[in-house]
């Protein structure tokens, strides 16, 4: 299924049985600059692009797409890609005062084409300028005018700020669902529900966002907005992005409290259960620790393997290496 453009008005890849054309879509830049160059062009209000958001080739100049053979696969048509500097242009669809300035009248095209060039590179530069974040106290001091509802703005102390999204419903309890730092050196870290408890989610399934990898650095309005949005989504498409190793650590540390709390309650009898329950916080455990360190009834129990069934124990060995 191809993605839909999201321009507005356009209908491109909206209704394949009307529409059988096929129209080659572009996601978004990678780079900071690009997309919000992207994001200012595309005539949509307060538009925020996801990963997932395209626009189609229709909205592009001819100059600004190459056409390039794919050898690749047996794919029997032209997979055309974007020019570096290409940005979007062509809105038909969308009312003109949105579009790229017309014309002043009764001047030479060359001088008419050079004077569009200039008051828009003029006013991108400007829409730049008050889309910078001016440090940690521009942030302090704009954040709760930023936020809409289900956000929460808390100002810590001189070194952070968070900010909550919370979920408060009547016919369930309430939950915080979100939580963003955003620290005196303007790095942000961001952590989010998964198996009932807060984990910090991975810098790097963030760097389509930020541009560059761990410390994720805020710089641009632009840049909160989009982060805003994209943990305003429901929890299932941010929960994927938890790192996994942490997402086993949360599991393994309520496994283990479980564990103790039984324990205490009950001290008389040490049922199979509890053993079961034991070794399996361990495997838990040593799937996520850089170290591996058996417990000795572990160890005993691996002995007791080598000195009873030797192959069963190299087997066994060959299978978790
Ligand atoms: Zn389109």
């Amino acid at each position: 299924m191809p993605r839909k453009c999201c321009v507005p008005g356009c209908n491109t890849n909206y209704d394949s049985s009307v529409n059988n054309e096929r129209v080659s879509v572009f996601t978004f830049p990678s780079d900071p600059d690009r997309r919000r160059l992207w994001q200012h062009k595309i005539p949509r209000k307060d538009f925020i692009p996801t990963k997932q958001s395209v626009v189609c080739a229709k909205h592009f100049t001819e100059d600004c797409i190459l056409r390039v053979d794919s050898f690749t696969r047996a794919v029997d048509r032209k997979i055309p890609r974007l020019s570096d500097s290409a940005y979007p242009t062509i809105f038909p669809n969308c009312p003109s005062y949105l579009s790229e300035p017309t014309p002043v009248k009764r001047k030479k095209p060359e001088e008419r084409l050079k004077e569009v060039e200039n008051r828009d590179e003029q006013s991108f530069r400007e829409w730049m300028e008050r889309d910078k974040i001016n440090g940690f106290s521009d942030v302090t001091n704009k954040l709760q005018a930023k936020i809409n509802d289900g956000w929460l703005f808390k100002y810590n102390s001189e070194e952070y700020c968070s900010l909550y999204r919370i979920e408060d419903i009547p016919s369930s309890k309430p939950s915080l669902l979100v939580a963003i730092r955003i620290f005196k050196d303007m790095h942000v870290e961001v952590f989010s529900l998964s198996s009932s408890t807060l984990v910090r989610v991975a810098d790097s399934s963030l760097t389509w966002l930020f541009g560059k990898p761990s410390p994720l650095l805020l710089t641009t309005w632009s840049q909160f907005d989009s982060l805003i949005s994209y943990f305003s989504q429901n929890n299932d498409v941010v929960t994927k992005d938890v790192d996994i190793k942490e997402r086993i650590q949360v599991f393994t540390d309520g496994l283990q409290k479980l564990c103790s709390d039984t324990m205490d309650n009950d001290i008389d009898s040490e049922s199979e259960d509890k053993q079961s329950l034991r070794f399996l916080v361990e495997q838990l455990h040593l799937l996520t620790s850089p170290v591996k360190r058996y417990s000795s009834e572990t160890l005993l129990w691996a002995f007791q393997i080598l000195a009873t069934a030797p192959t069963t124990y190299s087997m066994l060995r060959s299978s978790l290496a």
